[in-house]
């Protein structure tokens, strides 16, 4: 049996120790408030058990791993309509990037970029009654958890200075790949990213793409072959130009955050997520990265 306990207590000790721990983002600036020493790691088996270390409860903000729930929301309405406005291909570039829309009259490479995001965005703008509203209910609903909250400060933060995402925005706008109004999407996604959630409730939400598409209540939101899809994307698009790295170091499907968040999964095997403020040029967590290399190896499960 392994001794999953002591390696993410292991692990926690030996990074907190680390001297060199990157950079909190700051272009959104309620996120640079944050300590760069935190670290936070939580582990949720499918059999039900589940382990901590440091701070695994306290709610941060989860921005870009957002974009996989609200995948998996858009991919319950439409499964593979989706397909026919964003593609599943890895960017190779970073998160904001977008010469790609140009080239690609306006389809964004996948889901997990800023511009693909904001496309499933406009899905769900176009498909929920209460778009916000009713987007916070599924979070609550897959993690069990009615106490997961929206940041409105953290919004309203993206809100002024988003430019970037303005830009993707109205560049999708311009080649007929957003239906809804620009300024509707990009409430909805930015609210969207300013989910507040603890590393154990992110790996509770996470639970039904490891359990083919069935949540911790056994309720089923998406299909297998949806859940398998979703993980594909996460492999190979869930850390923008460093996807290729985080599948060397570590070795499973998983989705970063600018907020210092990380969630992996093996399917049918167990989620695990960590917190750490701290970002790598890439704009990935730089000890949560680190955190997972370690506990993949230490425990030898990763999908390779
Ligand atoms: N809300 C952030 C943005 O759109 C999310 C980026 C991220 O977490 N990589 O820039």
């Amino acid at each position: 049996m392994v001794d999953f306990q002591g390696i993410l207590n292991s692990i926690h000790d030996d990074l907190k120790a680390e001297e060199v721990k990157g950079i909190v983002a700051s272009y959104i600036p309620e996120l640079s408030k944050k300590d760069v020493n935190t670290l936070g790691l939580f582990m949720q088996h499918v059999d039900g058990r589940s382990f901590s270390a440091g701070d695994a409860f306290t709610p941060f903000s989860i921005q870009s791993i957002s974009k996989v729930l609200a995948l998996s929301k858009a991919i319950a309405y439409e499964d593979n309509k989706i397909w026919e406005r964003v593609d599943v291909e890895p960017s190779g570039n970073p998160f904001n990037h977008l010469s790609l829309l140009e080239l690609e009259n306006g389809i964004p490479r996948n889901p997990l970029i800023n511009s693909g995001a904001l496309v499933i965005a406009d899905i769900l703008v176009s498909h929920l009654e209460n778009p916000k509203e009713d987007f916070l209910n599924y979070v609550r609903d897959i993690t069990n958890d009615q106490t997961i909250k929206y940041n409105f400060k953290v919004a309203d933060s993206e809100e002024s200075t988003g430019f970037n995402n303005f830009a993707a925005a109205y560049l999708l706008k311009s080649f007929n790949n957003l239906n809804n109004k620009v300024e509707d999407v990009l409430d909805f996604y930015f609210h969207q990213c300013s989910l507040e959630m603890s590393c154990a409730q992110l790996s509770k939400a996470f639970y039904l793409f490891a359990n083919g598409g069935k949540c911790m209540k056994g309720k089923k939101h998406i299909t297998k072959k949806q859940a398998k899809r979703i993980n594909a994307i996460m492999l190979t698009c869930g850390f923008y130009d460093e996807a290729g790295e985080f599948a060397f170091e570590v070795g499973l499907p998983g989705k970063s955050g600018v907020g210092g968040g990380i969630v992996a999964l093996l399917p049918n095997n167990f989620i695990i997520s960590t917190w750490a403020p701290g970002l790598n040029p890439r704009g990935n967590s730089l000890i949560g990265m680190q955190a997972l290399e370690q506990f993949t190896s230490q425990t030898n499960l990763s999908i390779f």
